[in-house]
């Protein structure tokens, strides 16, 4: 239940809240999802394997 609202909250970041850019990076070393305008940390990766 915790895990599936986690990825839910993930998933649903389209729009950054700081800049409000629609295109993000994505960082698999940090798993991390980056906006690409601004360098903000908006969400965590969760990789299907
Ligand atoms: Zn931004």
């Amino acid at each position: 239940m915790a895990f599936h609202a986690e990825k839910k909250e993930f998933t649903e970041i389209t729009k950054c809240p700081d800049c409000g850019g629609t295109e993000f990076i994505m960082d698999w070393k940090k798993k991390e999802k980056i906006c690409s305008k601004c360098g903000l940390v908006v969400g965590r990766i969760f990789k299907p394997h």
